[in-house]
């Protein structure tokens, strides 16, 4: 987390020339530790930094130096890597929905890792990235992450089987697979299933004279958002401990595509207060309106599903429930209704406050001006080489 000296606005300390509220104070260090700290949980792990979390390219120069690789989702993205001077075969094409002219253009500029989950993306890599590795994405179960995937990615088992093997019939070099159990997921043990299916992947494909050695792990890795979390250190050992139970001894390449856990801690969002209201002259709960909201990067808050802390000057104070919403003329533009929020009763128009660990999935969520609000900034602070 950004630590209180670098965000002390709340305070009147701001470093001169921050611009009006609202923005993300991004301090790329913080990203840099977190991935050395999961790089310590997950040894001998190839880990991809997922790039859509966060695309600033402070970021992504910081964990290139430190020896991160990328899971890219689009030529954009591709170019932000290669901007910042990532080698392209440190680049893996993760996104199971590609455009044809998109696979082209990342072969053409070295990428040679591309993942599928169906026949027809499989006929097009093979067309536009020629010899190419592929890895096939399992269906898995997002059984307790807090922002869940749906059925829209990945494939059976069985269709796996029988696309890896295709794979290599095309001329691809087929080397394993891949899932995602859900981001924000809470559970450690929730990897297992998914692991238990790859290696039966593995063993089948190998009946037909494939040999698959790689295994990505995917994202998830959760981030201490209202309530706190599992450290990473569990999740390392746990996920570990069931590839060992799979594969034993089986010679693997492990794979990991964190993105909120980099990027989430990284962040701080400065908003103001608007307006404070009353519906009614016996309601005694209020609503706050912020100049941020479900349009301006907190897309997050759809259904409640991620919580964030909220940090005020006048903590500490007598409060009340809260109703927190953003200040678009659009009905869903409501952060928290329903989870029960306290804020401080001294709290008035032109105050700020501070929504903290939203380095993920904030700036790349931002509306590109909704009723005439301007997309989320990014103020990045602190040394950044
Ligand atoms: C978004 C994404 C990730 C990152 O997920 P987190 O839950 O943020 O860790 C990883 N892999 C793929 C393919 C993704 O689309």
């Amino acid at each position: 987390m950004i630590s209180e000296t670098n965000v002390d606005g709340l305070t009147g300390t701001d470093p001169p020339g921050l611009p009006e509220t609202p923005f993300l104070l991004l301090d790329p260090n913080v990203a840099k530790h977190q991935y050395r700290r999961l790089a310590g949980a997950f040894p001998q792990t190839q880990i991809f930094y997922a790039v859509k979390a966060n695309p600033e390219p402070n970021i992504i120069r910081l964990l290139a130096g430190s020896g991160s690789s990328f899971d890219v989702a689009s030529p954009a993205e591709i170019d932000i890597c290669l901007a910042e001077g990532v080698d392209p075969r440190r680049l893996s094409y993760g996104n199971t929905i590609k455009k044809p002219a998109d696979i082209r253009y990342a072969y053409e500029r070295g990428v040679r890792m591309f993942v599928f989950d169906s026949e027809d993306q499989l006929h097009q890599i093979a067309a536009y990235a020629p010899g190419a590795e592929v890895f096939c994405r399992l269906l898995a179960s997002s059984d307790g992450a807090q922002w869940p995937l749906s059925r829209k990615f990945g494939c059976s088992p069985a269709m796996a089987v029988d696309l890896l093997v295709a794979a290599s019939g095309l001329g691809l070099t087929p080397i394993g697979v891949s899932f995602h159990v859900g981001s924000q997921q809470l559970d450690p043990h929730s990897w297992e299933p998914s692991i238990a299916q790859a290696a039966g992947v593995f063993a089948q494909v190998r009946e037909h004279g494939v040999e698959l050695d790689f295994l990505n792990l995917g994202g998830g890795f959760p981030v201490a958002y209202a309530d706190p979390v599992p450290p990473i250190e569990d999740f390392g050992s746990v996920i570990h401990a069931a590839v060992g139970r799979h594969f034993p001894g089986i010679p693997l390449r492990i794979g990991a595509e964190p993105g909120r856990y980099i990027a989430a801690e990284a962040g701080t969002l400065r908003a103001s207060v608007v307006l404070v209201a009353r519906k009614s002259y016996t309601d005694d709960s209020r609503w706050v309106y912020l100049d941020v909201g479900r349009f301006g990067g907190l897309a997050e808050t759809e259904g409640e599903a991620i919580r964030y802390r909220i940090v005020t000057r006048h903590d500490g104070t007598a409060t009340g429930p809260t109703a927190i919403a953003g200040p678009t003329c659009d009905s869903v533009d409501v952060l928290y209704r329903t989870t029960p929020y306290e804020l401080p009763l001294a709290l008035h128009t032109g105050d700020h406050v501070e929504i903290l660990n939203t380095g993920a999935y904030t700036t790349t969520y931002s509306s590109n001006g909704f009723n005439g609000f301007a997309p989320l900034a990014t103020i990045c602070i602190g040394d950044r080489t």
